[in-house]
């Protein structure tokens, strides 16, 4: 690439944001504009099923931005990208001025648009999805004193959500089609442990059985499962998964399987054109494949990584120097943690403790090398082993 004097980035969130704070940490003095759909400066997300919530946690407290923080950006916000030209790396954004489509061009392109949670098709009332602060502003006006709550699907935004729910004095039921919440995360015997959890608490668990309908006129009240039964409900939370948000970029001629993909350092195959976050598929030398992480820490860190490729700065081959994918979740007072990947015929080591007491530290070795950790209420544990981990190159 020639002289770089101006990049776009698409999606105003975590990552979008990372990049900003990238771009000028490592020297970048060009202009930086930010374009987002939503019409809010970036905020967090993890609080919106845990304390935010529960209203343990303001608006206010959920910034990213940094007190005093002056990035130097130029925000076009509430206003969504629509295409890509990835040969003159120009973004047609949505909305018009004078009659005429408005489109904003620069020497790079990152493209940060996220994840869309999944929907269920319906229009009744009490139905929800939890992606944004204002389906978590909704959902919260609705769990109120009394009412019961069914959550569909256990994966981690449906599991907190029963937490959090359960924790406000609701009555709380979750249908799961799998074996076990998280089950494609963890496998059977932990997502059994998580099971456990979930009743412990006095919440409902209907496993191994899918939803086929809602049940409602006008306002949702009930959940009907595959044999039949239905699960009474005031209010019903959707936790189906999540995709990446790419339709936008449809036409542009990008590789879209399963997210933008990457090479290990965030470059698509068009120059000047990079993806991070959520919406982003990076290869990953320990699978030998491009792979979309939709976590917090990752997207928050790869952001540094596409920057200093993108500026032309000393880089890692192979994906030399990534960090293994890493998430948390909060559930029932248990903190989980779990960094790496892991395939259902590694060896699986309990370290210490046992996951039926929520107090766990495992591993998981690939011929006698720790490919995955997880910890349970063992944050100390967990992160001295995760600093050790390695990705090991498939063979
Ligand atoms: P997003 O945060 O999705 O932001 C993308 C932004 O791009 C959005 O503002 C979107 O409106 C905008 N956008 C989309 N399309 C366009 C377009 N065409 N034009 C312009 N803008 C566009 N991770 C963990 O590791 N641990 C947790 O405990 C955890 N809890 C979570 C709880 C909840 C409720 C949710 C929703 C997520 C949670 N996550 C958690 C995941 C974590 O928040 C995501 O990995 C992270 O937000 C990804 O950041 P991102 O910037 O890539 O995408």
């Amino acid at each position: 690439m020639g002289d770089l004097n101006s990049v776009v980035i698409v999606g105003g969130s975590l990552a979008g944001h990372a990049t900003a704070k990238a771009l000028r940490q490592q020297g970048f003095a060009g202009r930086v504009t930010i374009v987002g759909a939503e019409d809010r400066r970036p905020y967090d997300r993890p609080p919106l099923s845990k304390d935010f919530l529960a209203g343990r946690t303001a608006v206010s407290d959920l910034t990213l931005e940094a007190e005093g923080e002056e990035l130097g950006v130029d925000w076009i916000l509430g206003v969504e990208a629509t295409a890509l030209d990835v040969a003159s790396r120009t973004v047609t954004l949505s909305g018009t001025t004078s009659g005429r489509t408005r489109s904003i061009g620069a020497d790079a392109i990152v493209i940060a648009t996220g994840s869309h949670a999944r929907r269920l098709t319906s229009d009744l009332r009490g139905l929800h999805t939890l992606r944004t602060l204002d389906d978590a502003l909704a959902l919260k006006a609705d769990l109120l004193p009394g009412t019961t709550l069914a959550v569909i699907g256990a994966g981690f935004i449906g599991a907190e959500v029963a937490s959090t729910a359960h924790s406000m004095g609701l009555q709380v039921s979750v249908i799961e089609a799998a074996a076990t919440p998280l089950f494609r995360q963890l496998g059977e015997h932990l997502g059994s442990a998580v099971a456990g959890l979930h009743r412990a608490n006095g919440v409902d668990l209907h496993l191994g059985i899918p939803v086929v309908g809602l049940r409602g006129q006008g306002r949702v009240t009930g959940v009907e499962l595959a044999d039949g039964r239905i699960i009474e409900a005031d209010v019903v939370l959707a936790g189906i998964g999540a995709d990446a948000a790419v339709g936008w970029l449809a036409d542009s001629g990008l590789d879209l399987a399963n997210g933008v993909v990457c090479d290990s350092q965030g470059a698509t195959s068009a120059p000047g054109v990079y993806a991070v976050g959520d919406c982003s598929a990076w290869f990953d030398p320990s699978l030998g494949r491009a792979n979309r992480i939709e976590h917090w820490t990752d997207s928050r860190d790869r952001p540094a990584t596409a920057v200093r490729a993108l500026l032309g700065g000393p880089i890692q081959a192979g994906g030399a120097g990534l960090r293994a994918p890493y998430f948390w979740s909060d559930q029932y007072g248990v903190k989980i943690q779990f960094a790496g990947h892991r395939l259902d015929d590694d060896e699986f080591v309990i370290e210490d403790g046992a996951a039926e007491t929520a107090n766990l530290l495992a591993t998981w070795r690939r011929d006698g090398t720790v490919v995955a950790v997880l910890g349970m209420n063992q944050p100390r544990a967990f992160t001295r082993h995760r600093k050790a981990l390695q990705l090991v190159p498939s063979k």
